[in-house]
């Protein structure tokens, strides 16, 4: 059971249809975005030349950073292609700023995502998403009513009303963050419910937080509900969901998302991790590669469910938070998941210096007793791909609020 055709459609078709989307955002940026027309000055080049998605991959992105200070700078209305009254609405989010949202059905294109993660006509949804200023809650509301559901439009917060609508009406999906839906569940739990026979919630739509397996086991074991994730950002929407399956989120099919090197912006070799950049088929609001700050990669394995839109791998860190070390790209959240396997390890940081000219990786470890450092190292390289020089030091040795990577390398 698909959302629609585009779900099942082989890549070819749907990197040429991708293709004219991205086109058409060229062309209205080209034409009236202000933002858009400053880079291609500085590129010496015009919407045409970029003939193919080599060309359209070296077009450097536009960086949230940039975005929050252009805004400030032009105003709203430099980057648009319409006039802001022209608009549906625009929300504010962190930065700050400002999200226009234009008159397109399905907009934000949460629609399949929803319904890959079992969602259907009749469902009573709980909304705990914000509807004020922010666009979480109309954002993830309006395709749930496309879809045919009913909707609860409870923001978030005010937990004890939560639980008198959750058991009160025959609510079956949960829309919100499941480190929220885990406050739900505890707070019932203390006043007495049985979660299993006083709620009647089957799925969870969960979004905006890093979704750990073991907090996703633990509030589907809690409520016996499945929890499902969708990737996105207050920008773009949508960017990927998962299907019932698991292992991975599948790219829209209403956005072009690319993993890239996060200093120079151009896309990385399929499989490797990097920074997620995404162009929406907006043309009111033309965003022409949209820099994250999020890492992720790309699983290219078939999926059972049988959507044939490649799968993100999940979240990763941010990318501002990152070095390039002999040409390979290290993440501190990478190497956390190497350290979390090491109990007596109660706090480490990575130092990279360059003596001589040579990248040299140092992982310091506190440790209060034994452990092997070089089944450690092992471990590590065949993770990182980078062998570390390890380093032990005492209990305390490492400031709490350290940061987990330090680049002392110099250059000359
Ligand atoms: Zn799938």
């Amino acid at each position: 059971m698909y959302y629609s055709e585009y779900e099942t459609e082989p890549r070819e078709k749907r990197m040429k249809r991708k293709w004219k989307g991205v086109r058409d955002v060229l062309i209205a940026a080209e034409a009236h975005s202000g933002e858009f027309q400053a880079r291609l000055e500085a590129l010496g080049a015009c919407a045409r030349d970029f003939k193919d998605w080599d060309d359209y991959g070296k077009i450097p992105p536009l960086r949230k950073k940039d975005l929050i200070d252009w805004q400030k700078e032009h105003g709203l209305g430099w980057f648009l292609d319409c006039e802001p009254g022209q608009l549906k609405r625009i929300y504010q989010s962190p930065g700050p700023i400002f999200d226009p949202e234009a008159r397109e059905e399905d907009y934000w294109a949460w629609s399949e995502g929803f319904f890959a993660a079992g969602v259907r006509p009749g469902d009573l949804a709980q909304m705990t998403f914000s509807y004020h200023m922010t666009p979480a809650g109309l954002m993830l509301e309006e395709p749930l009513r496309d879809i045919g559901c009913a909707v609860i439009p409870a923001g978030p917060g005010n937990t004890d009303k939560q639980i008198e609508f959750l058991t009160g009406l025959p609510v079956t999906v949960f829309v919100g963050m499941t480190s929220y839906l885990k406050v739900i569940g505890e707070k019932a739990l203390a006043a007495g419910y049985d979660l299993k026979k006083d709620f009647s919630l089957k799925k969870a739509y969960v979004a905006a937080e890093p979704l750990p397996e073991s907090l996703r086991r633990e509030v589907e074991e809690m409520f016996g509900i499945s929890v499902r994730q969708g990737y996105g950002t207050a920008d773009v929407g949508c960017i990927a969901y998962e299907c019932m399956e698991l292992a991975g989120m599948h790219l829209s099919n209403y956005r072009h998302v690319e993993i890239c090197d996060p200093a120079t912006g151009e896309p990385l070799p399929e499989g490797e991790v990097g920074e997620v950049v995404v162009t929406p088929f907006f043309t009111d609001y033309p965003l022409v590669r949209l820099a994250t700050g999020d890492l992720s990669s790309i699983d290219l394995t078939p999926c059972a469910c049988g959507r044939t839109a490649r799968k993100l791998t999940g979240w990763k860190g941010r990318a501002d938070d990152t070095a390039k070390v002999k040409g390979q790209f290290l993440y501190p959240s990478q190497a956390a998941t190497v350290f979390s396997k090491y109990p007596q390890v109660a706090n480490w940081q990575i130092r990279i210096e360059n003596p001589g000219g040579r990248d040299e990786l140092a992982v310091v470890l506190e440790v209060g007793h034994g452990l092997d450092t070089e089944a450690f190292a092992a471990d590590f390289q065949a993770v990182m791909k980078l062998k570390p020089i390890v380093e032990t030091a005492a209990p305390g040795t490492i400031p709490v609020d350290a940061p987990k990577l330090v680049d002392e390398r110099t250059f000359d």
